[in-house]
């Protein structure tokens, strides 16, 4: 049982939907404060509105996390309406996919601009509050795709999601005299709008390829976020979770078949 986040004031970019909404969902339901971003304030109220109708404290907020400024406003938004900031969930993310012979360089900046450096953003607006609470957690969405595996079309977004690791275990260093701690978590497969975007072959064959032989759910990341924010898991920092259904472990293209 993990102490409850009552009052606590929580941040989740790309929380409209997807895994940001699991994430967002999960921190409504232990009782924090929850601010869903995303750039469109119609679909980021209305899913804060579905978690105030179930109980929930919650509020919709309009930003892009390429822009600092967007960012800087939603802090100072967060501190009024909720008293600061104690937890940022990092998660907003595009994962448009071409290959290497295709892929420009327009593409390639424009994936790394939200992916990589917008965690970098989100992060830089949100320390100063972050510094004020006494259970900083800051917790990002990266993926197995980039740190542990490759897949066809996703050189530009593995390497956002690489990096994030890599700007985590410096930022980590950093921001422990403030007692804050950065944490990933690497999903796989998840049932989102986004990976449904990609076609009903591509979520049957990944399921196939999953030894608990499903895609995973947006709760399933909740989960893990709402553990590395925890107080319990204050003496945790630097570290990934990958919630993948055990999708990066089979040797071979038939070790499934055998088991
Ligand atoms: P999704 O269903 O497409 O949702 C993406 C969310 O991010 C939406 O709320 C979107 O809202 C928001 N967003 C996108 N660009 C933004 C920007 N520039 N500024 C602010 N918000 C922005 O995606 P998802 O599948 O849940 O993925 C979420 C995260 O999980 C990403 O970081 C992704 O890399 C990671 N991930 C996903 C999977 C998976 O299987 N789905 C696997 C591994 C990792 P607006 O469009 O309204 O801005």
């Amino acid at each position: 049982m993990l102490t409850s986040l009552s009052g606590r004031s929580v941040i989740v970019t790309g929380g409209s939907k997807g895994i940001g909404k699991g994430i967002a969902r999960v921190f409504a339901q232990s009782g924090a404060n929850v601010v869903v971003v995303s750039r469109h304030i119609a679909e980021a109220e209305a899913t804060a509105e579905e978690f105030r109708a179930k109980g929930g404290t919650a509020m919709g907020f309009a930003a892009d996390i390429t822009s600092m400024g967007d960012l800087q406003m939603l802090a100072e938004a967060t501190e009024k309406a909720y008293g600061g900031i104690d937890i940022l969930c990092a998660n907003a993310g595009i994962f448009p996919q071409t290959k290497i012979e295709e892929l420009s360089p327009e593409d390639w900046d424009f994936v790394s601009d939200t992916n990589l450096k917008g965690t970098f953003l989100s992060v830089k607006a949100c320390l100063p509050y972050l510094k004020k609470s006494d259970q900083g957690r800051i917790v990002i969405t990266s993926s197995i795709t980039g740190p542990v595996t490759g897949f066809p079309g996703w050189s530009h977004y593995a390497a956002t999601k690489a990096g994030q690791l890599g700007f985590m275990r410096t930022a980590c260093i950093e921001l422990a005299k403030y007692g804050i701690t950065v944490n990933a978590v690497l999903p796989g497969n998840i049932a989102t709008e986004g990976l449904a975007d990609l076609g009903p072959e591509y979520a049957q064959s990944m399921a196939n390829s999953i030894p608990l032989k499903k895609l995973g759910t947006v709760e399933d990341i909740g989960y893990a976020a709402l553990f590395l924010a925890s107080k319990e898991a204050a003496y945790i920092t630097g570290q990934t979770i990958i919630v993948d259904g055990g999708q990066i472990l089979p040797e071979s293209m038939d070790a499934l078949a055998q088991a």
